[in-house]
């Protein structure tokens, strides 16, 4: 599932391929994905606009007009971009395609449909990017401000706290796994219980995972040594080698070693 390293890539790749190309149309397969908007003023809102900039803000992809306008992907589960001249090569699960001024066409694919696009004035105007934490990987996520996130979250667990795009943006199901890990905490812990030498860790684990996993190009492609690599290839812990253990919080499959993490 895309969460911020997979965003990150796809960031990348839209920068490599149709950033600066002009819209001529868009053909919509599954206009249910448009959460803003009727597919004909989609349509419309984008017929002959240049895509201008890009960037990624928690697991959203925005991509600025030249009209001043924005255009946000979000990728949900498994949603994807893929670039091309042919039209035969059309991806699976394509659910709109921006036809462009080259000849060539982005695809925006989701296999379970419940990936959303919107077209709209001001990212602002979307209310989970208004109220999104700080970016992990920013200037503003500082220790001071995640120790004043743990601080203010009352009872929750560690794992929710990092789930929660309120306090810390992007991170998904499986990085707040890693980051766990590489902290040395386990998942239950009650965040506003840590202690101050526990923080510093948490923090330093946020930045280096989240900072590896995009170096990887996330989607699947996971560094060896992480939890989840191993647990798919039935190894154990990566410190320890004893059993991975699963539970779940949230609803959320949660991996962890009880003897590296406490
Ligand atoms: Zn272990």
């Amino acid at each position: 599932m895309p969460e911020l390293p997979e965003v990150e890539n796809r960031l990348l790749y839209l920068r490599r391929t149709a950033l600066g190309l002009v819209v001529n149309r868009v053909e919509v397969s599954e206009a249910r994905i448009l959460s803003c908007c009727q597919e004909t003023d989609f349509k419309r809102g984008l017929r002959g606009r240049r895509l201008v900039a890009a960037h990624r803000r928690g697991k959203y992809l925005i991509i600025s007009l030249d009209n001043g306008r924005s255009l946000v992907l979000h990728f949900t589960m498994g949603g994807d971009l893929k670039y091309y001249r042919d039209p035969a090569d059309k991806p699976p699960y394509t659910r709109l395609e921006f036809v462009l001024d080259n000849g060539f066409r982005l695809a925006f694919t989701c296999p379970r449909n419940i990936c959303r696009v919107m077209l709209v004035d001001s990212p602002s105007k979307i209310s989970g990017l208004r109220d999104m934490g700080p970016e992990p990987l920013g200037g503003d996520f500082t220790l001071p401000r995640l120790r004043q996130i743990l601080l203010t979250s009352r009872s929750r667990t560690i794992k929710s706290l990092l789930l929660d795009q309120n306090s810390v943006a992007g991170i998904g199901n499986i990085y707040a796994d890693e980051i766990l890990f590489e902290a040395r905490l386990r998942p239950d812990r009650a965040a506003s219980g840590l202690t101050q030498p526990e923080m510093k860790p948490l923090y330093n684990a946020i930045r280096k995972v989240l900072g590896k996993a995009i170096l990887t190009g996330g989607d699947e492609h996971f560094p060896r040594n992480f939890l989840i690599s191993r647990d798919l290839r039935r190894l154990g812990c990566p410190r320890c080698e004893g059993p991975i253990e699963k539970t779940r919080i949230n609803g959320r499959t949660t991996r962890f070693c009880p003897h590296c993490q406490a």
